[in-house]
């Protein structure tokens, strides 16, 4: 099948390679030049485990390439993915302006009988209004304008892709459905065909789901602190109930990333605007707000205060497994921190770039920690457990270490606590302490 993806980024660029190696030719457009150059230098532009061996194959393959050209790219496929950007506005509002960009661009290029696929997640209605604007636009008719969100979960997006646990696709004409089949051959997943209403709805109903659960923790977190009750132990508990399960049940510092921290707040504001109250979610939001405030404060407490204080941040991406920092955890606790006084260095096994140019990036964790009146985990990066923090230990201040994502477990740090001093604090769970003079574990 010759298939477009409009939209090189962290979603429209795995899909283009994955499907490039399931047995489809594609071609990839995207507007950066930069993208592209790249791309056609066999060079993924973001970090996604396994991508760039997948790019290597298909590119040697001959069964995928890039453009700048979305003219040429629409003329050339039966069907057309379309992956851009839909970012929200000041007012939590989404910027639906590339998907229109998108949509004026197939009525100009398109042919009759093209599919479109809207990937990007868009507000309930955009679909059908897509599909409006189109056929407004353009006089040869397209088979179908579908939504199929994605659900993959960045850092293991290209399994997520490759073995999906659903598909959904929302449509209209029923003509599309052997074309989807024969599009997602490669997997046994059952693809559930829906109204793009539903399509659309599942994909916020998901992602505000898994917001609930893990505000829904970190609200016990606080009441765990309270009452020196331990919240690992909660969650291991509550999420041996199979119909609560254990998954997006860690407490930490928060959601933050492109999705569900942007999902939910495009939900409750598209809501609003209906006037329809969404108050779970507005409280989930309260709670994941609240959660990084506390999380700072318990920092500036511990310290008396954090003008001219040196924090070393560890992990700056959203999650683990990517280079993404957008509407990451680590640019709120930036931005409070900054407003406090505080003195940022930071290192990222991934990321190299980060929009406060105050903040020093450490590619060498060691030398980041130098002279740190306290460290901090922002994201729970695997690479985090191969560092040796006996170093820590080593440091002149005596080493005070906040975990926001609970990346270890008590038992890992009260062995850690018995060779050196230091001071742990995580998230709901009670603080480790080794004083020098007693080598004492509390
Ligand atoms: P992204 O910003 O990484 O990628 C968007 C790409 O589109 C960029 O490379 C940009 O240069 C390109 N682009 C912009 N305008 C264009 C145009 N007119 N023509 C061609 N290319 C253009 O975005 P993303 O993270 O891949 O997200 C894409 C969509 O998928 C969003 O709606 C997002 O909410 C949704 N989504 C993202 C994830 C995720 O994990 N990132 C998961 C599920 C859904």
């Amino acid at each position: 099948m010759n298939i477009g993806v409009i939209g090189l980024g962290y979603v429209g660029l795995v899909t283009a390679v994955c499907l490039a190696t399931q047995g489809h030719r594609v071609i990839g457009v995207d507007v950066a030049q930069a993208t592209i150059d790249q791309l056609q230098n066999g060079k993924p532009p973001i970090y996604e485990t396994g991508l760039a061996e997948l790019l290597r194959q298909a590119q040697s393959g001959s069964v995928i390439r890039f453009t700048t050209d979305i003219a040429h790219a629409i003329k050339e496929s039966t069907v057309l993915f379309v992956t851009v950007e839909t970012s929200s506005l000041p007012d939590g509002s989404p910027d639906l302006s590339q998907v229109w960009e998108i949509c004026d661009q197939l009525a100009i290029y398109g042919q009759a009988g093209q599919l479109v696929i809207i990937k990007s997640t868009v507000p309930v209605g955009t679909t059908d209004a897509f599909a409006e604007r189109l056929s407004n636009n353009h006089h040869i008719q397209f088979l179908d304008v579908v939504h199929n969100p994605d659900f993959l979960q960045q850092g293991r997006a290209v399994d997520d892709f490759l073995s999906p646990d659903r598909i959904v696709v929302g449509y209209e004409n029923e003509s599309t459905i052997p074309l989807i089949n024969e599009l997602y051959h490669f997997n046994q997943t059952p693809i559930q065909f829906c109204r793009r209403t539903s399509a659309e709805l599942i994909n916020y109903a998901a992602n505000a789901f898994l917001a609930m659960k893990i505000s829904y923790i970190n609200m016990f977190s606080q009441l765990c602190e309270t009452f020196g009750a331990d919240v690992a132990d909660i969650a291991q508990s509550i999420g041996n109930d199979p119909h609560i399960a254990p998954h997006f049940l860690k407490a930490g510092i928060g959601y933050g990333g492109s999705c569900i921290a942007k999902d939910i707040h495009t939900l409750i504001q598209t809501a609003r605007a209906e006037g329809v109250p969404l108050p779970l979610l507005e409280a989930a939001d309260r709670v994941n707000a609240w959660q990084m405030t506390r999380f700072v404060e318990r920092i500036e407490q511990r310290l008396d205060t954090l003008a001219d204080k040196r924090i070393a941040l560890f992990g700056l991406s959203c999650k683990p497994g990517t280079d993404d920092i957008r509407e990451a955890p680590s640019l709120r606790f930036t931005e409070i921190a900054l407003a406090k006084g505080a003195r940022i260095v930071a290192h990222d096994p991934l990321v190299k770039a980060f929009p406060y140019p105050q903040v020093e990036l450490f590619s060498d964790p060691y030398t980041c920690m130098q002279g740190a009146d306290a460290i901090v985990i922002l994201t729970d990066w695997p690479d985090f457990r191969a560092i040796n923090w006996k170093r820590m230990c080593e440091l002149p201040n005596e080493p005070l270490l906040f975990d926001g994502c609970n990346l270890f477990s008590i038992q890992e740090i009260k062995m850690l606590a018995g060779s050196c001093p230091l001071e742990y604090h995580s998230i709901g769970r009670p603080c480790v302490k080794t004083f020098e003079s007693e080598k004492q574990v509390r």
